[in-house]
């Protein structure tokens, strides 16, 4: 049975990435600091589970980070642990470098000295994968689409402090020979996203029948990634991806932010009809535009598609409606979050 060591593993995309892997039959020993973004109830399935090992903790705690690795001693690590909101980036960029720059590069001095400790054929199996973000490469015009070969812009500290740690694992390989992979994806969305991301924040907030925020016009254009389709392309790439190399994950779902938030607002307005008749598009707000906001992005993904033959299962139709029947049947995980209590939930299994 193969083991991984994945960090981040209480948030949005590890979260649903741990579930899906531990469903595989991979034993999953799952690092997490469990900040305001990490939620014990996100991995409620897998309380008790011998193959979910939970261990609490900051990737940037070095003697941690080498006592999991020695006592687990796991086939690969996989690095989805960040601090991710742009805007909390905005309002205080430190905590972003710290975990994302300097959290990350623990681990993977801590993940190098691991593996040179290992025998010729593990070593040669061991791979670092490091999950990244399309916004290292800023912002794009009316036309074009990001490669892996667009120079690096990053526009918010967020951004910036991806680009770094990116910068770090690819350093780590040409200096260390340590066996890398790097993702660089699109906007994700699905079930167990914080609500203060663009889509479920509006599906929490059309469903409490108060404003929609939008920033801006609205045009602002994200390409979108159902969530399980970027696991599964985490998992192509882990499995075939080449060493050292960047793989662009993306959609091919290019969508203006006012008409993302329209699409929610049909769905419920179908599924949950506001009390007094109104449309939700009625609740739609216009705002100040985030600092620094990134106009446009959208991927080429074509060198994962090409090379290693991973296509998107659900178009963003399929997918936003999936999310949002998610979250009308997942009232108790939201209302959770919205209160607090998330926070106090112990995860079993802790080492
Ligand atoms: P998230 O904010 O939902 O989850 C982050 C998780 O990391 C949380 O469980 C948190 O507790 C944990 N964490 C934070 N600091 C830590 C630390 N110092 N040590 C250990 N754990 C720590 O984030 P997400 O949306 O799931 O994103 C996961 C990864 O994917 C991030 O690296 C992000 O940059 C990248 N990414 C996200 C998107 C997106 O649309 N959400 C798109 C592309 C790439």
């Amino acid at each position: 049975m193969a083991t991984w060591l994945v960090t981040g593993g209480a948030g949005f995309i590890g979260g649903n990435f741990v579930l899906d892997a531990v469903r595989r039959g991979i034993r999953v020993v799952n690092l997490d600091a469990l900040t305001y973004a990490g939620n014990p109830d996100t991995l409620a399935a897998l309380r008790g589970h011998p193959d979910h090992v939970f261990v609490h903790g900051d990737i940037g705690d070095a003697a941690l980070v080498e006592r999991v690795l020695r006592e687990h001693r796991p086939e690969a690590v996989l690095n989805f642990a960040a601090e991710s909101h742009v805007d909390r980036s905005i309002d205080g960029p430190a905590a972003f470098v710290q975990t994302n720059v300097v959290g990350t590069l623990n681990l993977l001095e801590r993940t190098r000295d691991y593996w040179q400790s290992l025998d010729a054929p593990a070593r040669t199996a061991f791979r670092f994968l490091h999950v990244s973000t399309d916004e290292v490469y800023g912002s794009l015009g009316e036309t074009g689409r990001f490669t892996e070969a667009t120079p690096y812009a990053p526009n918010s500290p967020y951004s910036a402090s991806k680009a770094a740690s990116d910068h770090l694992v690819r350093a780590f390989h040409h200096t260390y020979g340590l066996p890398v992979l790097t993702t660089n994806c699109s906007n994700n969305y699905g079930p167990y996203q914080f609500p203060e991301k663009l889509i479920p924040l509006v599906i929490a907030r059309a469903l409490a029948g108060v404003s929609l925020p939008v920033y801006g016009d609205g045009a602002n254009v994200r390409d979108w990634l159902y969530v399980g389709d970027h696991c599964a392309a985490i998992r192509r790439v882990l499995e075939a991806g080449r060493v050292g190399e960047c793989y662009n994950v993306g959609g091919d779902a290019e969508r203006r932010n006012i008409d993302v938030v329209k699409a929610i607002c049909a769905l419920l307005d179908q599924r949950r009809p506001l009390a007094d008749g109104r449309a939700h598009e009625s609740l739609i707000t216009y705002v100040a535009d985030r600092p620094g906001h990134d106009r446009r992005y959208a991927i080429d993904a074509g060198k994962l598609r090409g090379e290693l033959g991973w296509a998107p299962a659900v178009t963003f139709e399929q997918g936003l409606e999936r999310t949002v029947q998610w979250y009308l049947d997942n009232q108790p995980w939201v209302q959770r979050v919205l209160d607090g209590s998330y926070r106090l939930e112990r995860i079993g299994a802790a080492a």
